[in-house]
């Protein structure tokens, strides 16, 4: 992939439609430290999304080169669990070094392939470096308990210990950040890792892989294979793998938790969303529009904490026309244009999907007030781009407030009271996110108190938990009992060995055997 990026540098036209041959840069699969071209008859093309030319292909693994990469991690298992904690903590503080350097090279990777703007890319990077920063305090997160003299000469404790291999399945959307909510943990705990990045964005992963092995990571402690269902199936089943750490839709995350589990593996499952902001009369107007605008449609809706519908309570259902306004003046563009605010959907199937979740809001009696289906960006007629759009008076019922839409696309209801806002999101299946706009405290106070979702801002319109907490989305949003990284995440990629232990003085010798239950 390092190739893949020189050649972009050094070669625009590489990635231009005519250029498209049977010597379109592939990505490598990543197996015992090498970057090896795979032998696989099957390969996805990888298209940038502003322009939807070919850039690049990535291989369906086949099944030896899936063994060879889960192979690689059982070997290089136990040296790495036996290696101090110390010693896999400098790997990661070097780590966290290398991440930082190379972050503007990874963005770049980002929004090639996934097309999210280059600032926002530079936030993907970030946000999955600070989990990479929070991993190096393992040596304070990885302690067990102890509980000295729990009878004469006799002391407990407990022990947290890796798992074995683990594996990880990411989504498109986040291409550095998910990845980094995964290997970075588990490897730091002294996990071997199989990761599967999403057939559509592999670049960032490869290159993280890289700056990893740079660091210091042992040869197989990190593999990478590719693909879909063959490679997704594989892990599920495969014996050797212990947990599998997964985010993405809840159709392929539903079918995964229910695989891994019945293999006996734990599964964490991060899924869809539907996040609701409530926007209260008393709130400061100002930052409030602009937070549902930038929250609603920055990365082009295509965030699983995308704030994607608004609860307009009592007179804030006046304050409409400004929100439509402010949503107007946002730029699309492709994500290495200057000055663009939202770029292209990840696929024209995607584009096509959203499309007709707006046309399903007008057949079932909604109103578009701002409507993004026909937008045309100079230069890049071709890219997947739906430009801002707003739907009002919509009802629970309609298919456009059931659906996750994963677009720019902000669907509208409208309350009288507090009370009803908090019964509309709580009848809604997903738990991801939710935010309340308000300068009442004790507003605040009861909405939180009351509201059933797993993550929730209070004037914060994307609450994604710092990682020194967990990512606690609830209900349809998350399969598992275990979240994602802080504490949450250790204990995922972890398992408690407790010990008790006696050691007697010499004249304290039992005088006869022991037959009965100790107490
Ligand atoms: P996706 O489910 O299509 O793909 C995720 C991964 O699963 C990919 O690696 C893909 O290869 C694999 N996959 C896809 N379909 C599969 C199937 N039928 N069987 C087995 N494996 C399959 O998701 P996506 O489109 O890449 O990502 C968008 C979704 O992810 C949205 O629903 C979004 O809300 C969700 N998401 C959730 C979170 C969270 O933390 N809750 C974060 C990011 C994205």
């Amino acid at each position: 992939i390092l190739q893949v990026s020189s050649k972009v540098k050094s070669s625009p036209t590489w990635y231009s439609a005519s250029s498209f041959s049977s010597s379109v840069p592939t990505v490598k699969l990543f197996i015992g430290g090498k970057f090896v071209e795979s032998k696989s008859d099957k390969w996805i093309d990888i298209h940038n999304p502003a322009t939807n030319e070919v850039i690049g292909r990535v291989p369906q693994a086949t099944k030896a080169e899936m063994d060879a990469a889960i192979a690689s991690c059982k070997r290089a298992f136990p040296a790495w669990a036996d290696t101090s904690v110390l010693s896999r903590q400098q790997v990661l503080l070097r780590y966290q070094q290398l991440i930082k350097e190379n972050l503007k090279e990874i963005a770049k990777l980002i929004t090639l392939e996934q097309g999210k703007t280059l600032a926002d890319a530079e936030g993907d990077v970030f946000r999955g470096l600070q989990v990479v920063e929070h991993a190096c305090s393992v040596t304070s997160l990885m302690m067990g308990e102890t509980m000295p003299s729990i009878t004469k000469d006799m002391d407990l404790y407990s022990y947290r210990l890796p798992l074995g291999v683990c594996a990880g399945i990411a989504p498109f959307n986040f291409p550095a950040m998910i990845p980094l909510w995964m290997f970075p943990m588990a490897m730091v705990c002294g996990n071997t890792f199989l990761m599967k990045p999403s057939e559509r964005v592999p670049g960032a992963t490869m290159l993280l892989a890289k700056l990893l092995q740079d660091s210091g990571a042992p040869d197989g402690t990190l593999n990478i294979i590719h693909g879909q269902h063959e490679a997704v199936n594989f892990i599920c089943d495969h014996a050797d793998i212990k947990a599998i750490s997964f985010v993405g839709s809840n159709k392929a995350g539903e079918y995964i938790f229910e695989r891994g589990s019945r293999h006996g593996k734990r599964v964490q499952a991060n899924m869809g969303a539907k996040n609701h902001g409530v926007v209260m009369p008393d709130a400061n107007k100002e930052n409030t529009l602009n937070q549902l605008v930038g929250a609603a449609f920055g990365a082009a809706g295509q965030r699983c904490m995308a704030l994607s519908t608004a609860v307009l309570v009592g007179e804030a259902k006046k304050w409409l026309p400004e929100l439509v306004e402010r949503a107007k003046n946002l730029r699309v563009n492709a994500g290495d244009q200057p000055g663009a605010d939202l770029g292209p959907l990840i696929t024209p199937q995607a584009k096509e999907r959203v499309c007709n979740l707006i046309d399903s809001g007008t057949k079932e009696g909604a109103s578009i007030l701002l409507d993004g289906r026909k937008i045309k960006v100079k230069g890049y007629e071709n890219g997947n781009f739906v430009g801002p759009t707003i739907i009002s008076n919509v009802k629970p019922n309609m298919t456009c407030y059931k659906e996750e839409i994963f677009g720019p696309v902000l669907v509208v209801l409208e309350t009288e009271t507090l009370d009803e806002a908090i019964q509309i999101v709580n009848n809604n299946p997903y738990g991801n996110g939710t935010a309340i706009f308000t300068t009442n405290g004790a507003t605040a106070r009861k909405y939180a108190h009351l509201v059933d979702v797993g993550q929730v801002g209070v004037n914060v319109p994307i609450p994604v938990p710092l990682p020194m907490f967990s990512f606690t989305g609830s209900r349809s949003s998350f399969r598992g009992d275990t979240n994602f990284y802080g504490k949450q995440g250790i204990q995922f990629y972890t398992q408690l060995k407790t010990i008790t232990s006696q050691w007697k003085e010499e004249d304290a010798t039992l005088s006869s055997p022991a037959v009965v239950m100790p107490t």
